[in-house]
């Protein structure tokens, strides 16, 4: 096991690693920027290095700065948390050219799950279901055209390089598709620095079920459940739940066991999610993320498995904690975003957090990096917590969540605790019943 771990992240992801390695007795360095100096994962850590000014590419994603905090504090691994460098291949190459672990799988993963295409030929080659869509990268209009009629309208133009939901555009039919490649292809350059651009069938009313795997390199692998992120605004997930209320038993068996096996032939090492989009009774992959997810506390309420520290034993060589037969899911759980935004408009709101106070109580879980008089910085995304509400069934957790957002008190900056509050009301929540279009639906009917 590992002496000594460096933290390459910030915010309420760099906390909940450093409390996996405090309990498994292992040492912890934090890295920061100047705007991050009183943050919270600082202060608890053993060891912190200041890596540079507040932007992220000077600081959180500066490659030699953080190789040289790990040889100044002697950390033998870095845990990359999530976004940053966690799906970095060639970080993790550098790192391992210094004689550090990633805590993460091997850089060749990476890269074959990062570029989406190659993501999707493998899916299907180890046997996952994928949308029908072009057979790789699409060059021309003239070949957009003539995958679109193939496959039906309407399609979605993505970028192969894309990510955090940019670089997608919908196309309903064949005079759309002109400007819909062509505005996927250069935004997918200029945020990505890449132009390929692929194309799927457009589905209407999918929900966003994934699957969470653990590997153990040595071609083992195991499932631990799905979980729903089908509520979203601009393809980004606000809230999450485990297990899915739109799958049965044997469906979740099912779709479980062909990523577990994918997994064990990949040879893959560490956590992973394969995502899919649901529809009619089918799952079509979308995308697998090689990295712990935002959502992974859901995961671990309903397993009561530590998916950090998992992380952590796989990187450092020992075997998986549990078999597939020892894997049990059960109660219900959901993960609710707050972030230091408009809850209607969804503006980011950072400052100066003037009074807090943080719900507890049996089955409810704060992951937060915030602290009364903390100062939310502007540099970095809005997050600054999860609510993770833990219970028997889904309508405890229902009850249990708006107890909690009731509780939940943070002053002095604006936050999305209002928006799950009139979300909760709505019978379409309470009933599980929702697609991935519905909450921006909603949204706009809440404008009117
Ligand atoms: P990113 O890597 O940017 O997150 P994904 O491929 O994971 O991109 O897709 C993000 C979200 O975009 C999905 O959860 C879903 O809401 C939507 N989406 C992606 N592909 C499709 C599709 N073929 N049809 C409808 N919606 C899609």
């Amino acid at each position: 096991m590992f002496e000594k771990i460096l933290i390459a992240n910030r915010g309420e992801i760099a906390l909940r690693v450093l409390r996996a390695c405090k309990e498994l007795g292992i040492s912890t360095v934090a890295v920061h920027s100047t705007a991050d100096e009183a943050a919270m994962h600082v202060r608890l850590a053993d060891e912190s290095v200041c890596i540079g000014p507040p932007p992220a590419a000077e600081s959180y994603l500066n490659i030699p700065a953080i190789i040289a905090a790990c040889e100044i504090t002697g950390a033998e691994a870095v845990h990359p948390g999530y976004g940053f460098l966690s799906e970095n291949a060639r970080f993790a190459e550098i790192l391992a050219e210094h004689g550090i672990t990633f805590i993460g799988p091997s850089p060749e993963h990476i890269r074959l799950m990062g570029d989406k295409v190659t993501a999707k030929q493998t899916a299907a080659e180890l046997g996952i279901p994928v949308v029908p869509g072009s057979d790789g990268a699409v060059d021309t209009l003239e070949e957009a055209r003539r995958v679109a009629s193939d496959i039906g309208y309407p399609v979605l133009v993505k970028a192969s390089a894309g990510g955090g939901g940019r670089g997608m555009k919908v196309a309903r039919d064949a005079t759309e598709l002109e400007e819909a490649f062509l505005t996927a292809r250069s935004e997918a350059a200029a945020a990505f620095g890449n132009d390929e651009v692929y194309i799927e069938k457009y589905l209407e009313k999918p929900r966003h079920i994934e699957v969470q795997v653990f590997g153990d390199g040595k071609g083992n692998a195991v499932h631990l459940g799905e979980r729903d992120c089908s509520l979203q605004r601009r393809h980004q997930k606000v809230w999450e739940e485990a297990l899915s209320p739109a799958l049965n038993d044997e469906q979740r068996q099912q779709i479980g066991e062909t990523v577990a096996q994918a997994a064990a032939k990949l040879g893959y090492a560490g956590a992973g999610t394969v995502e899919f989009l649901y529809e009619n009774g089918e799952f079509h992959f979308i995308e697998m993320n090689t990295r712990l997810q935002v959502e992974h506390p859901v995961t671990e309420q309903i397993t009561g498995l530590d998916l950090v520290q998992e992380q952590i034993r796989v990187a450092s060589g020992a075997p998986l904690s549990v078999r597939q037969q020892d894997v049990e899911l059960s109660g219900h759980a959901i993960e609710v975003r707050i972030n230091a935004e408009d809850p209607a408009t969804f503006i980011p709101s950072p400052g100066k957090v003037t009074h807090l106070h943080v719900p507890g109580g049996l089955g409810v879980r704060v992951d937060s990096h915030v602290y009364g008089e903390y100062v939310i910085p502007p540099h970095y995304d809005s997050l600054i917590g999860k609510l993770i509400v833990y219970g028997k069934n889904r309508n405890e957790c229902l009850m249990r969540l708006r107890r909690a957002l009731d509780e939940y008190v943070i002053d002095g900056v604006k936050t999305t605790i209002g928006l799950f509050e009139k979300l909760l009301k709505e019978p379409d929540i309470q009933d599980g019943a929702y697609d991935i279009h519905w909450l921006e639906n909603w949204l706009r009917h809440q404008q009117d």
